[in-house]
């Protein structure tokens, strides 16, 4: 692992962060209202849209599917720099951007990488993920929503659940139980649903901080032709973990460096009202800003190791970084408390400290837990796959 930038990257730093003093101030603000999903689309594939007109869109993915092609430790560079410069978050993009486009690039058909990377690219597209149901989130491979073949079709009908902007989007990356009879983890076929497709329907589901982000998708009978499948019939489990390659692995990343910033802030504030006088809440402060450091080393050593052995997503180590990510960032929400007082305990910004972000993410945070796989089952994958303790029964 390379701490420091190579010739090469110093000059790609240089060149982004000359590209972003210059763009930046050209960006409208973010849309004031937190719950308005088709103002946050229009804002966040905007910006997309920039990206890929700059030729920044999908800076690691490879040049023949449109990205940069840049090396991992470029793609860190370039997360790096546009935290740095508060430039504006990947947003409704997740999905499309940070898996379901690179599980397309490692598994999807030609004609599927043809059809759908340039949208995702360019922010014509915004993804979903219809995996999570409501009796198989951990336990993922006991989903029941039935897909059945009807000539070049499959016919789908079943209930996901906790679908992060279905709303919003037009495509969904979905798994489906296309062989009832197989053991679990073999009936399973991971497909791309066109999200205008009759008999779908949106119920939203508000969360903690007040915002619509997830939705429930009820299926009935929804055609999705063949073609849309990625990867075999019944493949769909092998398919679905190189997702989570990428969705745990470097997904993550621009989150850990925007609370890297946020920590920062929070120090800022204590100075400003005084708790910076208070030893323990320096302490506190100090340890959590170490440990973001600690992880972002740690994200470089699972990127360089990946790049180095060839592989799609960072495996196992991502794991780890998501299981200490959330614990820091429930540290941060806690010493947060502490230095704001009273104004920790409202969602506006009462005492005009800027406090507001400081409450949402502390709220935020508590999903960490649960979003991309609970800790639970990090700390299972972590105990089988990288301490070789005996497998959970
Ligand atoms: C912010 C956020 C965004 C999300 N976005 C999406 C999305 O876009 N698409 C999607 O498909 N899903 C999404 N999810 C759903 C998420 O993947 C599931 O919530 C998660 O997998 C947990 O499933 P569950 O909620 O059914 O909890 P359960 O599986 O019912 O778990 C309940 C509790 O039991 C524990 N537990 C379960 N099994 C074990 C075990 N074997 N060993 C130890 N402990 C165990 C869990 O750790 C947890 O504490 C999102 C969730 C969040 C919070």
């Amino acid at each position: 692992m390379r701490l420091h930038d190579s010739p090469e990257e110093a000059a790609f730093r240089a060149e982004l962060r000359a590209w972003l003093a210059e763009t930046l101030p050209g960006v409208p603000p973010e849309p004031a209202a937190h719950d308005d999903w088709d103002a946050r689309r229009a804002y966040d594939t905007a910006w997309q849209r920039i990206l890929f007109d700059a030729g920044y869109a999908g800076v690691a993915w490879p040049a023949e599917h449109g990205g940069r092609g840049a090396t991992p430790s470029e793609e860190l560079i370039f997360l790096e720099e546009t935290e740095r410069a508060r430039a504006p978050y990947v947003g409704c993009n997740f999905v499309g951007t940070l898996h379901a486009g690179p599980t397309l690039i490692a598994e999807g058909t030609p004609e599927q990488q043809a059809a759908h990377l340039p949208g995702i690219l360019r922010g014509d597209h915004v993804w979903c993920q219809g995996f999570s149901e409501p009796d198989a989130g951990s336990d993922l491979a006991s989903l029941r929503t039935r897909a059945v073949r009807d000539g070049d079709h499959y016919v789908v009908t079943g209930h996901k659940i906790w679908t992060s902007h279905a709303h919003v989007a037009d495509y969904c990356e979905m798994l489906v139980r296309t062989d009832p009879d197989a053991p679990k983890h073999r009936g399973i076929t991971w497909v791309i649903m066109p999200m205008d497709s009759p008999g779908i329907e949106l119920q939203p589901l508000r969360t903690l901080t007040g915002v619509s982000e997830f939705a429930e998708m009820f299926l009935d009978e929804v055609r999705i032709p063949v073609a849309n499948r990625v990867g075999a019939e019944n493949d769909g489990w092998r398919v679905a973990m190189v997702t989570f390659g990428f969705e745990r692995g470097t997904a993550f990343v621009s989150e850990l460096l925007r609370t890297m910033v946020l920590a920062r802030d929070l120090v800022d504030v204590a100075r400003k009202i005084g708790a910076w006088d208070d030893g323990s809440i320096r302490r506190e402060l100090a340890i959590v800003v170490a440990e973001l450091d600690a992880l972002w080393a740690l994200t470089k050593r699972n990127v360089s190791r990946a790049a180095r052995s060839g592989s799609a997503g960072v495996g196992v180590g991502g794991s780890v970084f998501k299981l200490g990510y959330h614990e820091t960032c429930d540290r941060l929400g806690e010493v947060a408390l502490r230095v704001l007082g009273r104004a920790g305990l409202a969602m506006g910004d009462p005492a005009g400290l800027a406090s507001a972000d400081h409450v949402e993410r502390r709220l935020y945070f508590l999903s960490l837990s649960i979003a991309a796989g609970t800790s639970q089952i990090q700390r299972n994958i972590v105990g089988e796959r990288l301490l070789g303790l005996p497998k959970e029964r």
